[in-house]
């Protein structure tokens, strides 16, 4: 395949874009190493961008910055992608409203993925966030789309735009690479919070209907144009 000059803007904004974002994973400590990654979707074309493999976060640069197909096969770049494209590219295929996607092993939330235990939602951020519980999905082995369908199968009925996935850890989309990691940031601070109410005693439940007013006002009207600014 190759990549007309009318998309070459776009993807050399995105490679920065996806870069910085990287540094929110650090930031935030949702990562060590060189595990997690952020991949955004080339708008009006089958591409993606996304960190390569084993990459430092130290030193990475735009340029690092890998180009795939939606079938997660390097399309432009000199480094290899991550080992997770396959994941990232199942999703957005199969996923059309998802701009973004982020994969972290944040220590609370895999906690929860450990235990094959979704997060209830007994905060009212969590009912803003995610809709309702953060759901677990499958236990899948990485080398195919078990991910990547894991993650699709277990999203598309849900309000949430995080999934743990069993003993792994959390996925997260959104309609931009910046807001999958705000979600991915968010699902770790409730993951957090919940376990801590947890060691000191049972949580109380937030009222279905109330959770879904909390969704409804939030995702409809607080913030409107990038509510992601407002965290992040
Ligand atoms: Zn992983």
């Amino acid at each position: 395949m190759t990549i007309t000059s009318d998309v070459d803007h776009t993807i050399a904004q995105l490679r920065e874009q996806v870069c910085d974002l990287h540094s929110r994973l650090t930031h935030y400590e949702l990562v060590i190493w060189t595990a997690g990654n952020v991949s955004a979707r080339v708008p009006g074309h089958e591409l993606m961008v996304i960190k390569p493999s084993g990459a430092d976060y130290e030193s990475m640069t735009p340029a690092d910055m890998v180009v795939c197909d939606l079938y997660g096969n390097l399309v432009d770049g000199d480094l290899a992608p991550s080992s997770d494209t396959a994941a990232h590219a199942y999703v957005y295929r199969h996923m059309r409203h998802v701009g973004g996607v982020v994969h972290t092993h944040s220590t609370y939330a895999t906690a929860w993925a450990a235990r094959g235990e979704p997060i209830p939602c007994v905060l009212t951020m969590a009912a803003d966030e995610f809709g309702g519980d953060i759901p677990v999905g499958p236990f899948a082995l990485i080398g195919d789309d078990s991910i990547g369908r894991g993650i699709v199968e277990t999203l598309r009925d849900s309000r949430s735009p995080a999934v743990l996935m069993r003993n792994h850890g959390p996925f997260t989309i959104g309609r931009t690479a910046r807001e999958a990691v705000k979600a991915a940031v968010m699902v770790e601070d409730v993951a957090r919070t919940v376990h801590i109410s947890r060691q000191l005693g049972p949580a109380q439940a937030i009222d279905t209907a109330d959770v879904t007013r909390l969704f409804e006002r939030y995702q409809n009207a607080y913030g409107q144009a990038d509510r992601t600014d407002h965290t992040l």
